[in-house]
C-alpha cells in the first residue's frame, strides 16, 4: 500500500479531532445515539488497525491485542445495553475490567519493546503505584460505597475497586513511554494522551459507582473513553508510529525527578489518608494494613537493590580505572598505587622493589605489517605469557602503555638480582607468538629499575629510570636487559631533545641531501651517486644520519622523510643531467630503512617520485641492508618485487656486516651488492678479506650482479680492488658527499683525473696513497 506521509499524518490527527467533536455531541444526544457513537468509533479503530498493520508493519502482536481489546469495548457498550438491570456485578463492568487489563498487556508490550525490557526497577516502581493507588481508592471510594449499599457481594466490590489500581499502573507505563527515551515522537505523544482520557474516564467512572457524583458522570466518562481510543488509533496511523516498538535509541530512562514524585506521591497520598480518615471495621483495618505491608516491603526491596546498584556501578568504575582494557591487565595507575604501597611497607627492609619495563621491539612495524587487530592480538598473547612467568616468581605484571609493559617485583635485595629476574621473564620472547594470522616474532627491549636501598624511592622516579634504561637498551641494539644508571639520564635527554625538533625538520628546510659519486674503477668515469641525508641545525651544527635516522625509524618519522629523500634525489639528478653536468645514463642511489619497507603505500611513493622528476626508473637505485630482508621476509620479499617490477633496481647496502647470507641473492630480486668497507679497509693487508671480496666479485659476474667497493680510502685499496676485478667504488678518496651545488666541480675534477695519463701509472705506484681531495 502506498500513501503519502501527509496523507497518514492527517489521518492520524483527524481521528481525536473528530473523536472530541462527536464527544461534544455525545453530551447531549438522547442514549440511543450515545450507544451508536460508541459503537461506531470502536469500528472506526479496525480500519487504522489494519493500516497499522499494512503501511506501519507493526508486529501482529501488537495490532491483534489491540483489535481485541476494541472488540471487548463494543461488547461492554452492547452488555450496558443488554443488561439494564442493576446485577451485584454488572456484565459490562467485568468486560471493562478484561479490556483494562489487555490494555495493561499491550502497554507493557510496547514499554518492552521501545525500551529493551522493563528492568525490576520498573515492576517495583508499578506495583508501589498501584499498590498505593489501591489504598487510596479503597479508603476514598470502595469502604464508603461498601457501608452504603448493603447488598453489594464482594465480587462486585473487588472488580470496581480494581479498577482504579489497575488505572495506576496504566499510568505509570504511560509515564514510562512519555519520559522513557529521547524526545517524544508524535505517535508516542498519542497513545500516552489516549491512555489519560482512559485513566479520567475511569476515575470518573469509579467516582459515580461510590454515589459521589451525579448520575451524568457515566456520560462524561464515555466520552472520555471515545477520545481514548480514538488518539490511539491515530498513534498507530501515524508515520511515526514504529516508534512505539522500535527500540529507542536513547538510553536514557524517566528523569530521577519525575520518577521520583510519581512513586513519592504513591506514598504519601495513602499515608496521609490512612491517618486522616479513620479505619471503620475490620475488614476495613485488614485491607489496610495489607496494602500498606505490601507497600513497605516494596520500598525496602527498592531501596535494597538501588543500594546494591550504586555499590555495584561503584566497584565497576574502579575496575576500569584500574584495569588495561585490551589486556585486562593492571594498569599504569594500579601499578603506581600498588608499588608505592609496597615501597612505603618495604623500603626499611632489605628489599628493593624494582621496576622492569619491557617495550616491544619495532611494534609499530608488526602493526603496520599485520593490521591492528593481529597487532592486539599479539600484545594480549604477550601480556598473558608475561603474567604466567611473572605469576610464577611471584610478580605483577601492568600495561603502562600501548605496546610497553612494566613488571612490578618487591622481592629483589639487590641489583644483580633484580637483573636476573628480568633476565628470565625476557626468555618469554624466545618463542614466536601464534596469531590468527600466522607466527609473530617479537622481542623487546627491557630498562631495570630498582629503589635504593634504604630509602623511599618515589614510584614516578622508578618508572622513569625504567624507562630511561629501556631507551638504552634499545641504542644497544635492541632485544636485551639494561640496568638504569644515573649516568644514562643525559644521553637519553639528548636524545629526547633530538626527536622533538626531528618532527618539524622537514618542514623547516632543515633536511639536505648530499652527494657522493660512485665511479667506474676501470675507467674512472662518475656512473652514479649515492644520495645521503644531513640534517642542518638552527644553530649551524649538522647531525649525521647515523644519529637521526634511528631516532626517525623508531618513531615512524622516516616514511615522511624518506618519501621526501626519495623525490629530492630524482628531482636533483634531473637537474643535473638537463644542465649536463653528469650524463644522461648517471644513477642515483637512495638509502631506504626497513619501515619503509613495511609500509604498504612505499612503492606508490617511489613511482609518484618518478612521475614528478620525469625519470625513467632504471636510473634510480633503492639501497636495502640485509637487516630488512632478515626480519619480516615475507613482507619484504613482495615490496622488493613489486618495486623491481617498475623497473627500480635494488642495491643490497652493507654487505658482509650482518647475516651476509648469500642466499639472499637467490630469494630476492637484487642487482647490485655493496661490500662494506670493513672489508675494503683491510683489504691490502688481510688475506680474508681479500678473498672475500674476491669471490663476491666472481659471484657477481657470474650471477650478473653489480659490485660496489664502500669506502675506499687510499690508492692501495682502489688499485687492489681493480686487481680483483671489482667494478665500480666509492670513498673519500674519490670525493667526500658534496652538496648538490657542488657536484659541477666535482664532476669535473674527477674527469680532469681519469684523463690524466698519469692515472694508470698512478694507480700502479705505491709511493702516493691518496689522491688529492676532491671537494666535502
Ligand atoms: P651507508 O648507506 O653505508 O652510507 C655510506 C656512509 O659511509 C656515509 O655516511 C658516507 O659518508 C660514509 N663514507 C663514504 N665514504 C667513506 C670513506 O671512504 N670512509 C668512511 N669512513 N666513510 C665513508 P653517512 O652519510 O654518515 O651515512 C650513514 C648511514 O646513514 C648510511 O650508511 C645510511 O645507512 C644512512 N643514511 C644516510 N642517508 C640516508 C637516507 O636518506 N635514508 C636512510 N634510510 N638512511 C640514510
Ligand atoms: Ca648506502
Ligand atoms: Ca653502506
Amino acid at each position: 500500500m502506498k500513501i503519502s506521509r501527509r496523507t497518514q499524518t492527517i489521518t492520524a490527527w483527524a481521528y481525536p479531532t473528530l473523536a472530541v467533536v462527536a464527544a461534544v455531541g455525545f453530551l447531549f444526544a438522547g442514549s440511543k445515539v450515545q450507544s451508536s457513537l460508541v459503537i461506531l468509533s470502536m469500528v472506526s479503530v479496525f480500519p487504522a488497525g489494519y493500516f497499522a498493520a499494512r503501511v506501519n508493519r507493526l508486529p501482529r502482536t501488537l495490532t491483534c491485542g489491540m483489535a481485541a481489546v476494541g472488540f471487548l469495548y463494543i461488547l461492554e457498550a452492547a452488555a450496558a445495553e443488554i443488561f439494564t438491570s442493576d446485577a451485584p456485578v454488572s456484565v459490562a463492568d467485568s468486560i471493562d475490567l478484561i479490556a483494562t487489563i489487555g490494555i495493561i498487556a499491550i502497554t507493557v508490550n510496547v514499554v518492552q519493546r521501545r525500551r529493551g525490557g522493563l528492568t525490576a526497577g520498573d515492576v517495583l516502581d508499578g506495583v508501589i503505584i498501584g499498590a498505593g493507588a489501591w489504598l487510596g481508592a479503597w479508603i476514598l471510594l470502595v469502604q464508603p460505597y461498601l457501608s452504603q449499599s448493603s447488598d453489594s457481594s464482594t465480587t462486585g466490590i473487588v472488580v470496581s475497586a480494581m479498577h482504579i489500581p489497575l488505572s495506576m499502573i496504566i499510568l505509570a507505563l504511560a509515564s514510562l513511554l512519555l519520559f522513557g527515551g529521547g524526545r517524544p515522537r508524535p505517535s508516542i505523544v498519542l497513545v500516552t494522551a489516549g491512555l489519560g482520557f482512559n485513566i479520567a474516564g475511569d476515575l470518573i467512572y469509579a467516582l459515580e459507582e461510590s454515589r459521589a457524583l451525579g448520575s451524568w458522570a457515566y456520560t462524561v466518562a464515555d466520552a472520555l473513553y471515545l477520545i481514548s481510543v480514538a488518539a490511539c488509533a491515530g498513534a498507530i496511523v501515524h508515520p511515526s508510529a514504529h516508534a512505539l516498538v522500535g527500540e529507542s535509541t536513547s538510553r536514557r530512562r524517566v528523569p530521577l525527578p519525575g520518577r521520583l514524585a510519581v512513586t513519592v506521591s504513591a506514598l504519601i497520598i495513602p499515608v496521609a489518608l490512612v491517618t486522616l480518615i479513620p479505619a471503620s471495621s475490620f475488614a476495613d483495618r485488614t485491607v489496610r494494613s495489607a496494602a500498606t505491608i505490601t507497600i513497605v516491603l516494596t520500598v525496602a526491596v527498592r531501596f535494597h537493590r538501588a543500594a546494591r546498584a550504586q555499590i555495584h556501578s561503584q566497584d565497576e568504575l574502579a575496575e576500569v580505572a584500574y584495569t588495561d582494557e585490551l589486556t585486562r591487565l593492571p594498569n599504569k595507575r594500579a601499578l603506581f598505587e600498588m608499588s608505592r604501597e609496597a615501597i612505603d611497607d618495604l623500603w626499611t627492609t632489605e628489599h628493593q622493589p624494582s621496576f622492569y619495563l619491557y617495550d616491544i621491539d619495532g611494534f609499530k612495524n608488526i602493526n603496520d605489517a599485520t593490521g591492528h587487530s593481529i597487532g592486539d592480538e599479539v600484545l594480549r598473547l604477550v601480556a598473558k605469557r608475561l603474567q604466567a612467568a611473572a605469576g610464577s616468581i611471584g610478580a605483577t605484571v601492568t600495561r603502562s602503555s600501548g605496546d610497553e609493559f612494566v613488571v612490578f617485583d618487591s622481592t629483589p635485595t639487590h641489583e644483580d638480582e633484580a637483573m636476573h629476574r628480568a633476565k628470565v621473564l625476557h626468555g618469554v620472547f624466545d618463542q614466536s607468538v601464534v596469531t590468527s594470522g600466522g607466527d609473530v616474532f617479537v622481542t623487546a627491549s627491557c630498562g631495570v629499575a630498582c629503589m635504593i636501598s634504604g630509602s623511599p624511592t618515589p614510584s614516578e622516579d622508578l618508572f622513569r629510570w625504567a624507562d630511561i634504561a629501556m631507551y638504552q637498551a634499545k641504542a644497544n641494539g635492541r632485544n636485551r636487559v639494561v640496568l638504569y644508571e644515573p649516568a644514562m639520564q643525559e644521553h637519553v635527554a639528548r636524545r629526547m631533545t633530538i626527536e622533538r625538533s626531528l618532527r618539524g625538520a622537514l618542514e623547516r628546510r632543515e633536511l639536505h641531501l648530499f652527494h657522493q659519486p660512485i665511479i667506474d674503477v676501470a675507467t674512472g668515469a662518475v656512473t652514479g651517486v649515492e644520495a645521503l641525508m644531513r640534517w642542518r641545525r638552527p644553530d649551524g651544527s649538522v647531525v649525521s644520519p647515523g644519529t637521526f635516522i634511528p631516532i626517525a625509524e623508531e618513531t615512524g618519522l622516516i616514511d615522511e622523510i624518506g618519501s621526501w629523500a626519495v623525490l629530492e634525489a630524482l628531482s636533483t639528478l634531473r637537474g643535473w643531467i638537463d644542465e649536463g653536468i653528469v650524463s644522461d645514463s648517471t644513477t642515483i642511489s637512495v638509502n631506504v630503512s626497513p619501515r619503509q619497507l613495511a609500509d604498504p603505500r612505499f612503492t606508490s611513493v617511489v613511482q609518484q617520485a618518478l612521475d614528478r622528476s620525469r625519470m625513467p626508473p632504471h636510473l634510480l637505485w633503492l639501497e636495502v641492508t640485509e637487516t630488512a630482508m632478515v626480519e619480516n621476509a615475507e613482507l619484504a620479499k613482495a615490496v622488493l618485487q613489486e618495486i623491481r617490477a617498475t623497473g627500480v633496481r635494488i642495491a643490497l647496502d652493507d654487505f658482509g656486516t650482518g647475516y651476509s647470507s648469500l642466499s639472499l641473492l637467490q630469494q630476492f630480486p637484487i642487482q647490485r651488492i655493496k661490500i662494506d668497507r670493513a672489508f675494503v679497509s683491510s683489504i691490502d693487508n688481510n688475506d680474508n678479506d681479500r678473498n672475500l671480496v674476491r669471490t663476491i666479485v666472481g659471484l657477481g659476474e657470474s650471477m650478473g650482479v653489480d659490485i660496489v667497493a664502500e669506502g675506499v680510502e687510499t690508492v692501495m685499496q682502489l688499485r687492489q680492488l681493480r686487481q680483483l676485478g671489482c667494478p665500480k667504488a666509492q670513498g673519500f678518496l674519490i670525493s667526500h658527499p658534496v652538496p648538490a651545488e657542488a657536484m659541477r666541480s666535482t664532476v669535473r675534477a674527477l674527469e680532469s683525473l681519469s684523463q690524466w695519463p698519469e692515472f694508470a701509472q698512478l694507480m700502479g705506484d705505491s709511493s702516493l696513497n691518496q689522491l688529492p681531495s676532491t671537494g666535502g
